[in-house]
């Protein structure tokens, strides 16, 4: 481990693509800004994939694997993280995880004994009990959210309600402890929640992680206040004013697409196509890594795309019920639709991936249609591309409602990946946002620019100012190096 560095800061991600980006980018950025050593802790394979990521000669970064094996849990062998697991059994893969406990006690304990105990521990909301470690050995803990607060704040809200508000008559229903009045329908919920019974293995799991969460020093998200002020003051009133911090979006995008742009012309087919298209006229399709929609919605959409006059690119993966990671069959969207597209210079279906920070940033990409994962959506407001929502799970749902009803750069066109959708609304909804005459539309384009103004502001720092996002990093160190220093005082005491 290296010493050169003053203090020490633990993070403990979860074993998700969508979570280790955003730790890492974080570690990144701690340690550069503040010349902290950070180590990441986490299972063995996560580590493998981070030690990928890591940039070459990056100093003051550890990472340690806490021993896990998959197949005591239930899953199948070298599954340790929700990027290779079916929905079914993702529920097995957070049931093993305080089985991380023991091993994770014992790190944060070697520490303490060698009198070197971390400055603090910032760890995922999926580890609620790290916060009876930290504070067994006293040290400053907090969870670092890498989603937005009004999804979050939603999310916690439903979980620690339930099943009272689902036993509800109604079809909708009042969030008790939300800041403004806000009345959720019963198709805004997530699949698991509306099963939910209070005693099922989904609800025991967030009921028991999330209340355990709220009883941290203190809560990061990776969101920024100015956009997203309702769901911090949810989790200020929960934690307290001053426990709550705004930091991101913590990823670099200008740096990465710096740094890919510097390797000379893309490669990839997506840029080579968007090249040749006009300015602001094409529609990026992706689902993020891990949801996929039903062949029914796949076909609809499909159609929809046909009939409108919209160009795009559709990140495509095999329908609900198939291996998302599997082939892409052709037999799921209508006969001879890639070749038609293809041969018109309408659309290019890329299979699986495409870079999407790429896609975003080309001045041909005009609006994404998007599953509203929360690192999407950062993507998309730092390069001001206006957003079509169908959001699939999780917090998806909640997002979806903060850009379209907070926000006003986004128009859900569907929602769930099982819900009936028609192509008439897909060509409805993308004439709405993308053409030229739809006041809608240019409503749409001038709130994403205001956003992605918020997001430079947030993270700018320079002589006589700091932005909000920067000031909240630097608040919450100085908040636990108080608290370090207090506990060498009573200790000397
Ligand atoms: N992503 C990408 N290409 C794809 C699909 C996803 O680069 O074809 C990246 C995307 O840029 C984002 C992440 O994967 O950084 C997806 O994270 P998000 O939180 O949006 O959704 P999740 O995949 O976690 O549901």
């Amino acid at each position: 481990m290296s010493t050169s560095s003053k203090e020490n800061v633990i993070l403990f991600p979860f074993m998700a693509q969508g979570h280790l980006i955003p730790y890492l980018a974080l570690a990144l950025k701690i340690q550069s800004k503040f010349d902290y050593t950070v180590t990441i802790l986490n299972t063995p394979l996560n580590i493998q994939k981070l030690q990928k990521s890591l940039p070459p000669n990056t100093p003051n970064i550890n990472l340690v694997s806490l021993p896990y094996c998959s197949s005591d849990h239930n899953l199948p062998p070298n599954s340790e993280n929700t990027d290779v697991l079916p929905y079914t059994i993702m529920i097995n893969l957070l049931d093993s995880l305080p089985s991380l406990k023991p091993h994770f006690h014992k790190y944060i304990s070697d520490l303490v004994k060698l009198n070197t105990p971390p400055l603090c521990i910032i760890a995922d909301w999926f580890f609620g009990w790290t916060v009876e470690v930290a504070k067994e050995f006293e040290i400053f803990h907090s969870v670092f959210n890498t989603g937005g607060a009004y999804g979050m704040a939603i999310y916690y809200s439903i979980w620690l309600n339930q099943p009272q508000l689902q036993n509800e008559a109604e079809d909708e229903f009042l969030l008790p402890d939300f800041p403004q009045d806000l009345r959720i329908h019963r198709s805004q919920l997530a699949n698991n929640v509306l099963q939910a019974t209070g005693s099922d293995s989904w609800s025991l799991f967030y009921k028991r992680e999330l209340s355990q969460t709220l009883s941290s020093d203190g809560f990061l998200f990776n969101t920024v206040e100015e956009f997203d002020q309702v769901g911090l003051t949810y989790f200020r009133s929960k934690l307290g004013q001053d426990s709550v911090w705004g930091v991101g979006p913590v990823s670099d995008y200008s740096m990465s697409l710096k740094s890919r742009a510097s390797n000379g012309t893309s490669s990839d087919l997506s840029i080579q196509w968007l090249d040749n298209q006009d300015e602001n006229s094409v529609l990026y399709i992706s689902f993020g890594s891990q949801n996929t929609i039903s062949s029914t919605q796949m076909m609809e959409l499909a159609i929809g795309l046909e009939k409108s006059d919209k160009n795009f690119i559709w990140v495509v993966r095999p329908p609900l019920g198939h291996d998302i990671n599997g082939l892409f069959r052709s037999e799921w969207l209508p006969d001879g639709f890639e070749e038609r597209m293809k041969a018109k210079n309408r659309g290019l279906l890329m299979r699986k991936w495409a870079p999407q920070l790429e896609i975003l940033s080309h001045k041909a990409t005009s609006v994404f249609l998007s599953h509203c994962g929360w690192n999407s959506i950062l993507e998309s407001f730092s390069l001001g591309v206006p957003i079509i929502g169908w959001p699939i799970s999780a917090d998806q749902y909640n997002n979806s409602m903060l850009l379209e009803e907070e926000i006003g750069v986004c128009v859900e066109l569907a929602r769930g990946n099982r819900n009936e959708i028609r192509h008439e609304d897909v060509v409805r909804v993308i004439d709405l946002v993308m053409s030229n005459e739809s006041k809608k539309g240019a409503e749409m384009r001038s709130k994403a620019c205001e956003v992605k103004k918020m997001i430079e502001n947030a993270i700018r720092e320079e002589e006589g100012f700091k932005g909000s996002s920067v000031k909240g990093l630097e608040a919450f160190f100085a908040m636990a190096l108080l608290r370090k220093k207090k506990m060498k005082m009573d200790q000397t005491m």
